[in-house]
């Protein structure tokens, strides 16, 4: 299978910490040309990878970092919409501004980024596009209900992008990492009953890595995945694919 990257140009958002700085270290070593957009970055690069500061949900920051790669490297080939944040808290305790902030981040900040992105792939005529999704939009969780209607959004905006940019051959899809342990979500820090609890729900038994979810971008950005677009695709090892996955460990 054709999975050559070499050369590519591509940006991953939210890419300071946890699955973004994975999927930029594992582009770089496709040999690609990776730039890493994070609120968290200090104004001055510290390591090999390209890191510029951008706030995701600021239009004018947004405008900045994509014309400063486009300046550098003429052009974007790949584009990965990983910044996110979670919000939880059940409907009747969910606060107005966290509901917001967190539409802003996952919703709005894949539409500022996909947006200002569009029309570079399009010139070049071709690029992809891939949009952090969740499973919490497949099967969300009580206390999710922020979280998880902005990773709905983001999979209906993928469907729609996906569309208007076929016409340039761009692929838009999105992607629905399951469990990985990071900052986001502090699971490698529960206690053991309540781990046991959530790998049960697994067909993989076993936390997922953010080279997991790597594996599967490196293929949708790849010449491969040229009729892959416009879809969800599951990364979660099988979370819930059945009714309790847990039975066939039992055996
Ligand atoms: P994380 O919190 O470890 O990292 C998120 C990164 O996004 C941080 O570096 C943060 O600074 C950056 N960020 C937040 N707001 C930003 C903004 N406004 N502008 C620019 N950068 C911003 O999270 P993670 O666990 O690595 O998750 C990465 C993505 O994967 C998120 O979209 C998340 O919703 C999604 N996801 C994660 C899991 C999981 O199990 N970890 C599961 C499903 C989906």
């Amino acid at each position: 299978m054709h999975l050559d990257l070499t050369d590519r140009v591509v940006l991953v958002t939210g890419a300071a910490r946890g699955i973004g700085a994975v999927l930029a270290d594992r582009f770089v070593t496709e040999g690609c040309r990776v730039v890493a957009l994070d609120l968290a970055f200090p104004d001055a690069p510290t390591t090999g990878v390209d890191q510029v500061r951008c706030d995701v949900t600021d239009p004018a920051s947004v405008r900045a970092a994509v014309d400063g790669v486009v300046a550098r490297h003429g052009t974007v080939d790949v584009l990965v919409n990983n910044a996110g944040i979670n919000v939880e808290g059940t409907v009747a305790e969910l606060g107005w501004d966290a509901w917001r902030r967190c539409m802003d981040v996952n919703v709005g900040g894949t539409f500022l980024v996909a947006q200002a992105v569009a029309p570079v792939m399009q010139a070049a005529g071709r690029g992809r596009i891939l949009n952090a999704a969740s499973f919490a939009a497949i099967v969300p969780s009580v206390g999710s209900a922020a979280y998880a209607a902005s990773k709905s959004a983001v999979v209906a905006f993928t469907r729609v992008l996906a569309s208007e940019l076929g016409p340039w051959g761009i692929t838009v899809n999105a992607y629905a990492p399951g469990m990985v342990p990071t900052a986001m979500n502090g699971f490698a820090e529960m206690p053991s009953a309540a781990q046991d609890r959530l790998l049960d729900t697994l067909s993989i038994r076993r936390w997922e890595s953010a080279d997991d979810v790597a594996d599967l971008l490196v293929f949708l950005a790849s010449d491969a995945a040229g009729y892959v677009t416009g879809t969800l695709v599951d990364v979660s090892g099988g979370k819930l694919a059945t009714q309790i996955p847990a039975k066939a460990y039992e055996r």
